[in-house]
């Protein structure tokens, strides 16, 4: 442990006394997506009822969903389509029609392009198979280091079932998720191996992202997608008078998002 921390400290010198083309040290930013309305334009767990009869559910099961235990009603969600007999690969050929934002395919070769400059992580609150799908299926998944979403899998007589990703103690994240833990684990983690972040690009629309956005530092940049739960939190916290402490970029479309990513590495 002795070492690791010298380890640490050495890092800590050469990132603060070198310049952007240091040999020792490389500039390397980290990309937080979430997935649902930031990547695909389109909420996964919702496109997924195209499969159902009649292509959506019944009464009952709709009016189910208690505010906080979202996992606990798309495991109901995947019962029902399991029990009308809709198969996996009908799911896969349903969630792989889901469109992607404006731009999305483009900002995503450009990372991929330059992986050097940028490790990249998905963080969200859809699940495993659904991501997996979508990402493989449009040739995108190397783009990304790791994926943190709720596990999910098929069970041996079909039905897809979903688990919570961890428990947590945040009082202002759903039961299943704070989306602050998971980048924090991932820093600590990345840190541990000597990985340190010239800055922190956060990506994303929800007000489950607000929570990870609040835990960005002065030099890392929030954007929160154009209209969304998002941008009207960051706002709120502006007028009450306690803003983030990250900058905040507002986009659109993701063409914006390239825009500012080859602005960063110019610098
Ligand atoms: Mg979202
Ligand atoms: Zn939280």
């Amino acid at each position: 442990p002795k070492r690791k921390c010298l380890g640490n400290v050495f890092l800590w010198f050469f990132s603060s006394v070198c310049s952007v083309n240091c040999p020792w040290t490389a500039m390397k930013f980290l990309l937080v997506f979430d997935f649902d309305h930031t990547i695909v334009d389109e909420n996964s767990d919702t496109w997924i009822v195209k499969c159902a009869p009649g292509k959506k559910l019944p009464n009952g099961l709709r009016n189910s969903y208690q505010p906080g235990h979202w996992t606990e009603y798309m495991g109901r969600v995947f019962v029902y389509l399991g029990d009308s007999g809709v198969k996996e690969e009908e799911m896969k050929r349903t969630m792989t029609t889901i469109p992607f934002t404006a731009g999305m395919g483009d900002l995503l070769r450009f990372i991929g392009e330059n992986k050097e400059l940028f490790d990249c992580i998905i963080v969200s609150d859809s699940n495993t198979v659904f991501i997996d799908w979508i990402l493989k299926a449009a040739d995108f998944h190397k783009v990304f280091d790791e994926v943190f979403t709720n596990p999910a899998a098929f069970s041996s007589t079909g039905y897809l079932t979903v688990q919570n990703f961890h428990t947590h103690h945040c009082p202002k994240c759903p039961k299943n998720l704070c989306k602050r833990k998971v980048l924090k684990e991932f820093l600590d983690k990345q840190l541990e191996r000597g990985v340190s972040y010239t800055q922190i690009v956060y990506i994303g629309d929800g007000g489950n992202d607000l929570c990870p956005v609040t835990s960005l530092k002065k030099n890392d940049i929030a954007m929160p997608r154009h209209g969304y739960t998002l941008e009207k939190r960051i706002s709120q916290l502006t007028q009450d008078h306690s803003p983030v402490e990250c900058s905040v970029l507002v986009w659109s479309t993701a063409v914006e998002i390239v825009s500012y990513l080859k602005l960063l590495i110019k610098e």
